[in-house]
């Protein structure tokens, strides 16, 4: 793979719907993306209340061994959905007894996107420690600060496409990364349709970036879920979305899963490598941050 935008279909926390609607959509058209498996809600042992389009619970540990062995790539969300050291601990050995992670390998995305570059420091540690290789996470730091906030908002209750490019840009990773192992995403939610995405994609082809897109429960409109909270997106849209992908020339644009894209990132970015070793270097003064890649 040379140097080449890419994007990554991220999915949170192991929903039903993820293997019932959303891989069923994405195998018609050959694409394959990253689960972030909460292991305590798929195996039974935890479990929420107030998921309102979570209605239908977790996938089974089958459906996510199907899911892996057809090429997704399965990442760590957790046990219990929170961002704790035991707690990765338990969900990394979850899914190393389920065989769905690679071991040399894995990835962490933050439950509740509660990762930022302030708290980081304090974090880091807990994925040293389990050898985590990056932290995806939810908008980028630039995207926290108040003029984009109004901006989110503005998005949100137009649907402009222009406005929701102008927000989620900033999600776009382009090296050198400020953070190279946290990486933001953006959040594909009930009110953003196909289109913003895929005007956010073409922009993505011309400056080479790579988009990760954050979803939760892809929904059909008669699914128990749908309309109760803006944690899902319309099945219809999310097709079209896939629809678009799979016409795209594959040297334009990669669909890629996160670790792949991390990868192919880093390894084709020689002249960018060092730049990304000495930031992370400098940043945290520590060699066994370095060493997270
Ligand atoms: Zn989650």
């Amino acid at each position: 793979m040379g140097k080449q935008a890419m994007v990554t279909l991220s999915f949170d926390d192991g929903r039903e719907d993820t293997y019932r609607v959303a891989f069923k959509i994405m195998k018609e058209y050959g694409l394959v993306g990253t689960i972030n498996v909460t292991t305590g809600w798929v195996d039974g042992s935890w479990s929420v209340t107030n998921w309102p389009s979570a209605v239908d619970g977790a996938m089974t540990i089958e459906q996510v061994k199907e899911c892996f062995n057809y090429g997704f790539e399965i990442a760590s969300h957790g046990d219990t959905h929170i961002t704790e050291v035991n707690d990765l601990r338990a969900c990394l050995i979850k899914l190393r007894g389920w065989g769905v992670i690679d071991p040399d390998y894995p990835g962490f995305a933050s439950p509740y996107s509660e990762l930022t570059a302030q708290n980081l420091a304090k974090t880091a540690p807990i994925f040293m420690e389990n050898n985590i290789k990056y932290v995806r996470t939810g908008h980028s730091h630039k995207c926290k600060r108040w003029p984009m906030r109004i901006l989110f908002i503005l998005q949100w209750l137009t649907g402009s496409s222009l406005l929701f490019q102008t927000f989620f840009k900033h999600n776009s990773i382009l090296l050198p990364m400020n953070q190279p192992f946290m990486l933001p995403a953006s959040e594909i939610k009930r009110s953003h349709s196909a289109n913003q995405v895929i005007r956010l994609l073409q922009r993505s082809i011309s400056s080479k970036s790579w988009n990760i897109l954050m979803l939760h429960s892809i929904l059909e409109s008669k699914d128990k879920g749908y309309g109760q909270d803006v944690w899902y997106w319309d099945a219809d849209e999310f097709r079209q979305l896939c629809q678009w992908l799979s016409k795209q020339d594959k040297q334009d644009i990669a669909v890629v899963t996160t670790k792949v894209g991390l990868k192919n990132l880093l390894e084709n970015w020689e002249e960018s490598r060092d730049v990304v070793n000495r930031s992370v270097g400098s940043r945290y003064a520590s060699k066994r941050c370095g060493a997270l890649f």
